[in-house]
């Protein structure tokens, strides 16, 4: 019999192991590095590493460990963190030429509260440039390929972070979400996301695209590990204004709480046309699971749902053109070669630095903003948004949770959609609506399909029900029959 390698455990796992002095963190990171020198270089999840440094971490927090220190949540667990979320000292690019050398001079408090908890940051992870897209081919650097098939996407924008941990690449990783980023992903490659309420984790330091979407959260192999990563990166903090008064949470202790009279919302709108009928089915099964474990089901109606993506698309896209006017070669990042006048220089700076995607969301976005189109667009989606809000918070008068496919198909080819972005932003029918209604939701892997490809069940939730959509993903992936989540086969050779 062969034992799992210590980077082939989750998080929790290691933890307990930890404590009991059974294994060092120092030893962790070896076989975590083994790794990633060996898969990283043909699935392209990380843009950094930080193997030194984290080594030096861990020898730091071993030793604290032998001399008895109190040690935080996460003490001596390495986490790798999505490119867009600012480190202090280590280079943040946003996945964009723009700031391919931005090293932030000060840390995101996500990982101020990482570093207060004794983690280890070992990375950064790929992604969408600035966040947009659906299947991280939009990076600057690289496609990041799906750990099932490498002719496959990894899923958008939180790309790296996903296959990092499908992969045994990383224990547990950030990612942060604005249409579907985590859960996207996280669906694709077979592990757990978890976007937060608008509000629980707090943005300062994450680089805006969407500030009134986006959203830093958990990725992570089992829903534990998702429990663990999200209480400790939660809670207040008066950098940012939107930041709700809550504090931080033990998420992990509410998972024995009773699951009876929880019911679950079953809305048509997510079950209609366009998606694949082995999700549905899967998706189904898993529904049936949980009725079968007490739950009640019942039919809800969000009857907006069909113009989340147009509502989506027009509001992100204002916002970002609004947050990235600060990328014009002066202040950040970047900046055009030759002796240029001003007007110029922004010209060929933004020209150079920015991808076709992120140029064609700063053009979209500047025109549903500019005079004479405002209110036919930008002030009409703001007012389907609180459609889309309102729809919700009657449907959750009736039920306590919905349960959707997190995405319409499981991971598509590479090149299959890039060239065609309406069918590209097709693929975030079901997860945009949480952004815009501000509700947490989960993606926990429910099965797979015919071809093998993991297949993903989105739980949302009332805003600050993380708990709640913790615990009812816990019960379907304690309960699947064959685990869909982590204890599958990657491809034969990594497993060696
Ligand atoms: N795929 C969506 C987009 O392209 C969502 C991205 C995200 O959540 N950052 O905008």
């Amino acid at each position: 019999m062969s034992y799992p390698k210590l980077n082939q455990l989750k998080g929790w796992q290691l933890k307990k192991m930890l404590e009991k002095r059974q294994i060092s963190s120092r030893e962790i990171l070896t076989s975590l590095f083994d790794q990633i020198h060996k898969e990283n270089p043909r699935i392209n999840a990380y843009i950094t590493l930080q193997e030194k440094q984290a080594k030096r971490s861990a020898e730091r927090i071993d030793d604290l460990r032998l001399k008895g220190e109190n040690l935080g949540a996460l003490a001596g667990l390495p986490v790798a963190v999505k490119d867009n979320i600012c480190t202090r000292g280590i280079r943040t690019t946003c996945g964009s030429k723009m700031l391919a050398n931005f090293v932030p001079p000060y840390d995101a408090t996500a990982i101020q509260k990482l570093k207060r908890a004794d983690a280890i940051i070992v990375g950064k992870t790929n992604m969408d440039e600035f966040g947009m897209g659906s299947s991280n081919e939009t990076s600057f650097f690289g496609p990041v390929r799906n750990p099932y098939d490498l002719e496959r996407i990894s899923g958008g924008s939180s790309g790296g972070s996903a296959a990092a941990v499908a992969s045994h690449m990383a224990i547990m990783a950030l990612g942060s979400d604005t249409g579907g980023s985590i859960r996207q992903p996280a669906s694709f490659c077979g592990v757990v996301g978890l976007k937060p309420t608008y509000g629980r984790v707090s943005r300062f330091g994450l680089v805006a695209f969407a500030s009134s979407l986006d959203q830093i959260g958990a990725i992570t192999k089992d829903v534990k590990d998702c429990a663990l990563l999200s209480g400790v990166i939660c809670g207040h903090d008066r950098r940012d204004s939107t930041s709700l008064p809550e504090e931080e949470v033990n998420y992990v202790e509410s998972f024995d709480e009773d699951i009876e009279n929880i019911r679950i919302g079953v809305a048509p709108e997510y079950f209609g046309g366009g998606l694949d009928e082995e999700v549905k089915k899967v998706v189904m099964n898993g529904i049936k699971l949980l009725n079968g474990l007490g739950m009640k089901v019942e039919e809800v109606s969000l009857p907006h749902t069909d113009k989340a993506i147009a509502t989506y698309y027009v509001l992100a896209t204002a916002e970002a053109s609004s947050n990235l006017a600060r990328y014009d070669g002066i202040k950040y990042g970047f900046r055009a070669e030759g002796d240029l006048e001003l007007a110029e220089m922004y010209c060929r700076t933004r020209s150079q630095g920015f991808g076709a995607e992120v140029k064609r969301r700063i053009i979209l976005g500047t025109y549903v903003l500019s005079a004479g189109y405002y209110q036919a667009y930008y002030a009409k989606a703001q007012k389907v948004r609180t459609l889309i809000r309102d729809d919700f918070n009657k449907a959750f008068d009736k039920v306590d949770v919905i349960i959707t496919p997190t995405s319409p198909t499981t991971a598509f080819k590479l090149g299959e959609k890039i060239d065609d972005p309406l069918t590209m932003y097709l693929s975030d029918v079901y997860t945009i609506s949480a952004n815009l209604a501000g509700i947490p939701a989960i993606s926990v892997p429910c099965g797979k399909d015919s071809e093998g490809l993991p297949i993903g069940l989105q739980i949302m939730g009332k805003p600050l029900s993380e708990d709640l959509i913790l615990r009812v993903a816990y019960l379907l992936e304690q309960n699947l029959s064959t685990p869909a989540g982590f204890n599958f086969k990657l491809y034969p050779e990594s497993m060696g």
